[in-house]
C-alpha cells in the first residue's frame, strides 16, 4: 500500500471539500471527530518535520473499522503532532481514554511493591475494591499479583513503548533516522547485565523460519500484514532497521522500530504477574538511564505522559495481559459487559488482529492514560482473578450473577 501525503501545498489548490475523505462507512475514533470544518481548519498545518493532517488520518481513512477492537484511526508522526493537531487529537484522546481532558495530568508509578494483595474469592471483590489506596506495607507477606492460577493463566506479559526525543515516529521517520535509532538502541541495550543481558537479532539477519518461530512463540511482532500498520506508513522499507533484542531465556524483550521506536516487553509462562512487572520496571528504568547517559531522552510531557505513535498508547503505553483459558465464560452472554466493567480488553492469542481460538483469550487493561502503571497492572490482576472465579462457577454449572462487578 503506497504512502505519500507529502504534497500539501499542491492539495491546497483544491477546495477543502474536494480533499475531504469519504468517511461515510467509518467507525473509528478519528471518524467520529473529524468534520469538513475541522479538516478545512487544520489541513494547511504541518509539524516542524512536515507531518500533515492527511498523514495523521490516513490509517483511519483506509481502515473504516476493525473486526475486534474500536481503532483510533490516527497516528502521530513526531512529538509535535499532538500539539499542532490538538483540535483533532484532544477529542479523540478524551473519547478513547474515558474522558481524559486537555487539562488533566498523567501519573507514573513504576514501583512494583505498590501492587496490593486483594482477597480472592470475595463476592464481586474485583469490582468493588476501588484499587487506589496503598495501605498495605510492602514488607508484610506476599505481594499482590504473584498468584494468578496457572491452571487458567498460561502466560503473563507487560509491555510498553518508548519514543526517543528528536526523531520522527515510525509513520514518518526516514531510513537514516530509523537506522540511527536501531544503532542507538542496540548500543544501549548491550550494557544490560545479569538476568537482562541479551543479544540483538535484526530481521534481516534471520531466516524466514527463525522469524516465523519467534512469531509463533509470541515473542516477535507479526509481519507487516496488518492494514493498520501498512496504511499509517509504519511498514515503509520493511524489514530495514527492524529487529528484536532479548535476553537468553526470552523473558525480557525489546522490539525495535515496529509501531514505536522501542517496545519493551517482559513475559513468562504462568501467572506470576508480579514477577513479570518487577522485571519490566527494572529493565525499563535501566534502559532509560542508558539512553540518558548518551544524552537521549524519551518523549514525555506531564499531560500526555509517554508520547507514542498511536494515541491509544499515550500515557503509560502499558498493556499488561495474560493468555487465559476461559472456555465457559468466553461464551457467556455477559462476558463483554464484565470485561467493560473491569476496564479490560480481549484479543485473540495471535495478537490484535486475531480472534480467540479454543476459549483462550488475551485479556489486558483497556486504558493506558489517566492511571499509573501500578494501577493498570492491579486492575488486570484483580480482574483476572474475578474472571477465573466466574469460570470456575460456570464449570460447576452455577450462575455468576452475584459476581458481576460494578463499573470500575
Ligand atoms: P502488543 O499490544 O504488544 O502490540 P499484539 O496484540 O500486537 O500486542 O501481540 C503481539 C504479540 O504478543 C503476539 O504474538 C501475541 O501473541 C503476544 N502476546 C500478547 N500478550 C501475551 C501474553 N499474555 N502471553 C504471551 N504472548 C502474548
Ligand atoms: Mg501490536
Amino acid at each position: 500500500m503506497p504512502f505519500s501525503n507529502s504534497h500539501n501545498a499542491l492539495k491546497l489548490r483544491f477546495p477543502a471539500e474536494d480533499e475531504y475523505p469519504d468517511l461515510s462507512a467509518h467507525n473509528n475514533y478519528m471518524a467520529k471527530v473529524l468534520t469538513p470544518e475541522l479538516y478545512a481548519e487544520l489541513r494547511a498545518k504541518s509539524t516542524p518535520s512536515g507531518f500533515t493532517l492527511d498523514d495523521v488520518i490516513q490509517t483511519g481513512v483506509d481502515n473504516p473499522g476493525h473486526p475486534f477492537i474500536m481503532t483510533v484511526g490516527s497516528v502521530a508522526g513526531d512529538e509535535e503532532s499532538y500539539e499542532v493537531f490538538k483540535e483533532l487529537f484532544d477529542p479523540i484522546i478524551e473519547d478513547r481514554h474515558g474522558g481524559y481532558k486537555p487539562g488533566d495530568e498523567h501519573k507514573t508509578d513504576l514501583n512494583p511493591s505498590h501492587l496490593q494483595v486483594r482477597a480472592a474469592g470475595r463476592r464481586g471483590g474485583a469490582g468493588r475494591a476501588g484499587g487506589r489506596s496503598r495501605r498495605r506495607s510492602p514488607t508484610l507477606g506476599p505481594q499482590g499479583g504473584d498468584d494468578l492460577d496457572p491452571n487458567y493463566v498460561l502466560s503473563s506479559r507487560v509491555r510498553t513503548g518508548r519514543s526517543i526525543r528528536g526523531f520522527c515516529l515510525p509513520p514518518h521517520c526516514s531510513r537514516g533516522e530509523r537506522r540511527a535509532i536501531e544503532k542507538l538502541a542496540v548500543e544501549a541495550l548491550s550494557s544490560l547485565d545479569g538476568d537482562l543481558a541479551g543479544k540483538y537479532y535484526s530481521l534481516k539477519s534471520m531466516t524466514d523460519a527463525e522469524q516465523q518461530q519467534l512469531i509463533d512463540d509470541h515473542f516477535l511482532f507479526d509481519k507487516p500484514v496488518s492494514p493498520l500498520l501498512l496504511a499509517s506508513g509504519m511498514a515503509r522499507d520493511w524489514p530495514d532497521a527492524r529487529g528484536i533484542w532479548h535476553n537468553d531465556n526470552k523473558t525480557f524483550l525489546v522490539w525495535i522500530n515496529e509501531e514505536d521506536h522501542l517496545r519493551v516487553i517482559s513475559m513468562q509462562k504462568g501467572g506470576n504477574m508480579k514477577e513479570v512487572f518487577t522485571r519490566f520496571c527494572n529493565g525499563l528504568t535501566q534502559i532509560e538511564t542508558l539512553f540518558k547517559s548518551k544524552n537521549y531522552e524519551f518523549m514525555w510531557n506531564p499531560h500526555l505522559g509517554y508520547i507514542l505513535t498511536c494515541p491509544s498508547n499515550l500515557g503509560t503505553g502499558l498493556r499488561a495481559g495474560v493468555h487465559i483459558k476461559l472456555p465457559h465464560l468466553g461464551q457467556h452472554e455477559k462476558f463483554a459487559e464484565v470485561l467493560k466493567r473491569l476496564r479490560l480488553q480481549k484479543r485473540g492469542t495471535g495478537g490484535v488482529d486475531t480472534a480467540a481460538v479454543g476459549g483462550v483469550f488475551d485479556i489486558s487493561n483497556a486504558d493506558r492514560l489517566g492511571f499509573s502503571e501500578v494501577e493498570l497492572v492491579q486492575m488486570v490482576v484483580d480482574g483476572v482473578k474475578l474472571l477465573i472465579e466466574m469460570e470456575q462457577r460456570l464449570e460447576q454449572g452455577q450462575a455468576i450473577d452475584d459476581l458481576i462487578p460494578a463499573q470500575k
